[in-house]
């Protein structure tokens, strides 16, 4: 006997089927032990629904999809920005607002100062409500204590939201976000304490599944960033980066040759950015909120991306400066609007693209049995219409680990 099984659904598997979004109609899934145990047609059912189950539930004809991934948040931090977007919409200069203590220092500032349970407490709002649009597994990054202290009690507010919540949350140390104030005059100080210091704590408390940083000429160069990716490694810890946001530094091929998982925002991509990320299996990650609030022209080069057959993801990248965004059924409009993505692509990217661009290809993102029983019951005709809407309540019911989860 199975634990549960929904029958009269309308799957979107996301699995390589041949049919669009892996499309099962009239179709069956069951949950055991937190694993999907089949999934199918419901005519191939081994037998009558309720000798299966112990719970047998109507889908009603809804569409069930694979729980989505957000492979790329900044959730936990403190205060916000809000009083700087407004400044800057009134006129002020950047250097106005760094002068003010705006930009990254200020989020940087009020994160040292916070408390883990703050942190908590200001990120569970914001989980929740990716949670209300159907996200099971979010990746969470530190990054603004940029001191041992403050990034260990980041990783460990990340690690705690997913003892409070049905969420798989994986974290990603990200010491070189930004230079903190008291190295402006040594860079390499700093990065010595990251590669040095930082690692080898975050690793020993086994706090973080990865580790990126912020390639770019505001942020850490290239050879900065290749001397992090070998101390990581030597602590066995996955990389991705922050590459090709704002110019072309050649941080994609630079983190493809290191084997990374993927490469994030990328609207500067060259085409040896490309075939390297080709080459290597890097996913690329893109981050259309970002785009969207800095009213970015440069879009990432799509076509080559899909023409060279590396994967494509997306997420909210939610964080206070660049995408105050916690919807990423909006993710997913802005992908296909601003992006020009096909829905098909669009929900790929939030589930199959993004399980691969946290290295659980294997665990999650499909709708395929063995896998985690992560799935999403829609009120939709259609799955276009996940990509199509801005603001609906299309969600039906979530279900983590084979359990039915109200949020
Ligand atoms: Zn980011």
């Amino acid at each position: 006997m199975w634990d549960s099984l929904w029958v009269d659904a309308r799957l979107a598997t996301m699995a390589r089927n041949g049919a669009p979004y892996g499309a099962i109609l009239n179709g069956a899934i069951a949950a055991n032990d937190g694993r999907i145990a089949w999934v199918g047609a419901q005519a191939d059912l081994p037998g009558a629904p309720e000798s299966l189950a112990r719970e047998v539930f109507s889908a009603g004809g809804a569409w069930i999809t694979p729980g989505l991934v957000d492979c790329h948040t900044h959730l936990v931090f403190a205060g916000n920005r809000a009083r700087e977007f407004e400044l800057r919409l009134e006129g002020a200069s950047y250097e106005e607002l760094a002068k003010a203590g705006g930009g990254i220092a200020s989020t940087v500032a009020a994160t040292r100062m916070a408390s883990e349970s703050e942190l908590i407490e200001s990120a569970s709002g914001r989980l929740r409500a990716l949670m209300a649009q159907g996200v099971t597994s979010v990746e969470i990054k530190s990054g603004y204590g940029l001191d041992l202290e403050a990034e260990l009690k980041m990783l460990r507010a990340a690690r705690a939201l997913a003892n409070s919540y049905d969420v798989r949350v994986t974290t990603t140390f990200l010491g070189l976000h930004a230079l903190p104030k008291e190295f402006a005059e040594d860079r390499e100080a700093y990065v010595d304490l990251v590669c040095d210091v930082m690692i080898p704590a975050v690793a020993s408390e086994g706090l973080a599944d990865a580790v990126d940083a912020f390639c770019e000429n505001i942020g850490f160069t290239g050879e900065e960033t290749a001397r992090l990716f070998d101390a990581a490694r030597a602590y066995g810890l996955p990389v991705k980066l922050h590459a090709e946001q704002l110019s072309d530094q050649g941080g994609a091929a630079l983190a493809a040759q290191h084997g990374a998982l993927s490469a994030d925002h990328l609207e500067w991509l060259d085409d040896e950015g490309v075939a390297a990320m080709a080459n290597a299996g890097t996913v690329a990650v893109l981050l259309p909120g970002a785009f969207y609030v800095l009213r970015e022209t440069r879009v990432p080069p799509v076509g080559k991306l899909r023409a060279a057959g590396v994967p494509i993801a997306l997420a909210s990248d939610c964080n206070p400066g660049t995408s105050p965004i916690a919807s990423p059924l909006a993710i997913l409009n802005m992908a296909c609007t601003l992006f020009r993505l096909t829905p098909e692509e669009a929900l790929a990217g939030m589930t199959r693209n993004g399980a691969r661009a946290l290295g659980l290809a294997d665990e999650i993102g499909t709708l395929e049995a063995g896998k985690a029983a992560d799935f999403v019951l829609w009120r939709i005709d259609d799955p276009a219409e996940l990509a199509y809407w801005i603001g609906p309540d299309l969600m039906v019911e979530r279900v983590f680990a084979g359990r039915r989860t109200l949020v």
